[in-house]
């Protein structure tokens, strides 16, 4: 009898995961350089300079030896990069929104004083 050993192959992590990964652990190191560029923290402790272009039609860039290798592929810095992105526009429309409603309450109740 043949008997063959099944050994599970070690659990995948794409690069998306390891980004969000990297986002959840060093993601308050994320600093935003200005139009769509960021320095990215990375595992050794130096930072990586991610550009997400977002104001050109360029590919997106990353100075870290993984996006040398596979130019074409998302690194974990540009995943990184893009969370940092996507959770600081959204936090910038809800303090809008919380702006906006509290100009508007204002408004009414200056519409109320001037009633009575
Ligand atoms: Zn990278």
């Amino acid at each position: 009898m043949v008997t063959t050993k099944f050994t599970p192959a070690p659990p995948a992590t794409t690069r998306e995961q390891r980004g969000l990964a990297l986002y959840r652990s060093r993601g308050a190191g994320i600093i935003h350089e200005g139009r769509g560029v960021y320095s990215v923290p990375g595992r050794s402790g130096g930072s990586y300079t991610v550009n997400l272009s977002v104001f050109t039609d360029e590919p997106e860039t990353c100075s870290c030896p993984d996006h040398a290798r596979h130019p074409e592929l998302t690194c974990k810095h540009l995943a990184a990069a893009s969370i940092y992105r996507a959770k600081s526009r959204a936090k910038a429309r809800r303090e809008q929104h919380q702006r906006a409603a509290s100009r508007a309450a204002r408004a009414s109740l200056a519409g109320l004083a001037a009633a009575l």
